[in-house]
């Protein structure tokens, strides 16, 4: 019981010739402990046994007041992944005299487990001595479902702001932030940095010829292919926007990276992809823009960005179906 409680309570005796009980009318905080939709309880210190578990224990938990004797019962209710710190985080607090509160599962009668909160107060004596524990526990096993929902929501609305709607792989704003990273990265560790900006032929003609639902089907599973050909995972894939998408490869140089964009076009000819509006071939063809620098804080990675899209700008210019580097 805190210092304040005990001070009410006595300010109550003081006043119980005017009112309506006494402090020896126990029914009173009998009731009141009992009524409340928690698990009153205390235990004594150098014994580690209850003296006292409310009768809530039945309706919260499951169990008979008689279920928990000793403090080790108490543990051995706990779930498995909370037992080690719950215990430990209690017994720490209580012996240095500190109030606390702790939440752990705990498993009822049947097997399931709640929520608790458990709020703690430490008894001690004049000398400072641990006498007894005493708290309550509640059951906030609803507070805590309903936190790890909002926190899974959380997480899939970050994921969906960062995922492009049609094609699902990584979008402008996950670029933006991943080639920042990259960028700076490359810098402090003064290695090599390559990006590829690819573009899809005559698209346009796509759509007109074949309608814009079998463009939308045609840019997801170009997408996609795309996306899982990634050899390493530090290699990132996402959509430019529109037609256009852009790798950023880590630790690659001009050759490597070019490795890598002949790959590209050799996976988008195994699609096979029909594109008779095409002016250049009857299958679906992809041209490529390269850059290639071993970045230092004097560099400007939007021009860097500017040049590689040049060197797409390029291998448009020169008949498209090709790789250009910048
Ligand atoms: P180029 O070979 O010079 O790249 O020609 P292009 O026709 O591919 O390029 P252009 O920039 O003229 O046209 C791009 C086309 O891509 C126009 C647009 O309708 C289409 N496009 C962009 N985003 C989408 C999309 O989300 N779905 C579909 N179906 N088409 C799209
Ligand atoms: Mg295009
Ligand atoms: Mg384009």
């Amino acid at each position: 019981m805190s210092d304040d409680k005990r001070e009410l309570m006595q300010t109550t005796h003081g006043d119980s010739a005017s009112g309506h009980f006494s402090v020896d009318d126990n029914s009173f905080y009998k009731t009141l402990l009992e009524s409340t939709n928690a698990i009153p309880w205390r235990v004594d210190w150098a014994s580690k046994q209850f003296t006292y578990i409310g009768p809530q224990i039945g309706d919260i938990l499951g169990l008979k007041p008689s279920a928990w004797t000793t403090i080790e019962d108490w543990a051995s209710y706990m779930h498995p992944e909370d037992r080690s710190w719950a215990v430990d985080f209690c017994l720490t607090h209580s012996m240095a005299c500190i109030d606390h509160e702790a939440d752990y599962r705990v498993r009822k009668g049947s097997g399931n487990y709640v929520w608790i909160r458990d709020v703690i107060h430490v008894i001690s004596s004049e000398q400072g001595e641990v006498t007894a524990l005493m708290g309550f526990m509640f059951d906030i096993t609803e507070r805590k479902e309903t936190e790890h929902k909002l926190l899974s929501l959380q997480r899939e609305l970050e994921e969906l702001s960062f995922k492009d709607g049609l094609t699902e792989v990584p979008n402008r704003r996950m670029l933006d932030k991943e080639l920042e990273r990259l960028w700076m990265d490359c810098i402090h560790q003064q290695r090599s940095f390559s990006v590829l900006m690819i573009d899809i032929d005559f698209f346009k003609q796509f759509n007109d010829f074949y309608g814009h639902i079998k463009g939308d089907s045609c840019l997801k599973t170009l997408a996609q292919c795309l996306y899982n050909s990634a050899a390493r995972s530090r290699d990132f894939f996402a959509r430019y926007g529109g037609e256009e998408f852009i790798m950023l490869l880590p630790d690659t140089d001009s050759e490597s990276a070019n490795k890598v964009a002949m790959r590209c076009q050799q996976l988008v000819s195994e699609l096979n992809i029909e594109h008779l509006g095409s002016l250049i071939a009857d299958v679906l063809t992809i041209s490529i823009g390269i850059g290639s620098i071993v970045p230092t804080r004097a560099d400007n990675m939007i021009t860097f960005v500017e040049n590689v899209d040049k060197a797409l700008y390029q291998a448009k210019q020169r008949g498209r179906n090709l790789i250009v580097q910048a």
